[in-house]
């Protein structure tokens, strides 16, 4: 059997790319073959999806591809728009699953629960939910354990969290969404030494990124966050993926020099089909 693998499938925002109402450089050629942001795990009996995208469909089917796991499970981050309406395509008018397990924590179960459409998953059986605890690991089997970390961020309608994501050989590190490091309880520069590989929230490059009040849409900048890790030794900078990129962030595009010059201190973009030893 192969080692077990992690996958990037997909490191846009939720908006995507070519995202609505943009008509600049960003938006204008569809790269092929990147989505919303989302990982895939292999479990020893079917894989794990982290968050169910807009994508979720083309995500999946490159999951079951690459995995040979047919029967996919999900755990959702929070209730933001790229990283759970993609559980619409289980649901009877699409695949019509039949008791797909979808881990979330308390809030986001019982939004769930209580909301249609869905509500219809849940009383129809597409979907099973698994209630989650902050900080509780989950076993799903011999090799691999999942703990839900909880961020801080615009929750209206569910806490937010990261996970963490422990197979044989490994851990990794999942936060697509945080409104700013300095507001967590947790600092991230340790909790990326007990890791071998960090995806973390990259969604802007720098301020004054998008015509818009960026304190509505608090991120950390990719810049800022580099800043703040700039003193870790290079082996541990070098775990770090930066993920979740808004349609406008520069460093999208690999020729873009301030994404150059980060490579150069040893961070990492993330890009759909990397795969990684877990
Ligand atoms: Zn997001
Ligand atoms: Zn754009
Ligand atoms: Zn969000």
């Amino acid at each position: 059997m192969s080692a077990q693998k992690l996958y990037v499938l997909g490191t846009l925002q939720d908006g995507g790319s070519p995202h609505m109402g943009c008509e600049k450089l960003c938006c204008a050629v569809e790269k092929a073959n990147d989505y919303v942001s989302s990982i895939g795990v292999e479990g020893a009996h079917k894989s794990y999806i982290f968050d169910a995208t807009p994508d979720v469909v083309s995500q999946a089917n490159y999951l079951r591809a690459v995995s040979g796991h047919n029967e996919v499970a999900v755990f959702l981050t929070h209730a933001h728009m790229g990283h759970y309406t993609g559980l619409m395509h289980f649901g009877r008018e699409a695949y019509n699953a039949s008791e797909t397990l979808v881990y979330a924590m308390p809030k986001m179960t019982s939004f769930l629960n209580q909301n249609g459409p869905w509500s219809q998953l849940v009383s129809l059986k597409n979907i099973t939910l698994k209630p989650l605890q902050e900080n509780q690991v989950v076993f799903l089997d011999q090799s691999l354990s999942v703990t839900p970390l909880k961020v801080p961020h615009r929750d209206e309608y569910s806490e937010t969290v990261g996970y963490l994501i422990k197979g044989k050989n490994k851990t990794a590190l999942y936060i697509p969404d945080i409104d700013k490091w300095s507001k967590w309880t947790v600092a991230i520069e340790q909790l990326i030494e007990q890791v071998d590989y960090a995806f973390l929230d990259g969604t802007f490059f720098l301020d004054g990124e998008v015509p818009r009040p960026m304190a509505e849409v608090p991120h950390p900048f990719v810049s800022e966050t580099a800043a703040l890790l700039s003193s870790l030794p290079l082996k541990e900078r070098q775990k770090v993926y930066f993920i979740h990129l808004n349609h406008s962030n520069p460093a999208r595009n690999p020729e873009f020099q301030g994404r150059i010059a980060l490579e150069n201190q040893g961070f990492h973009f993330a890009e759909f089909g990397l795969s990684f030893d877990l």
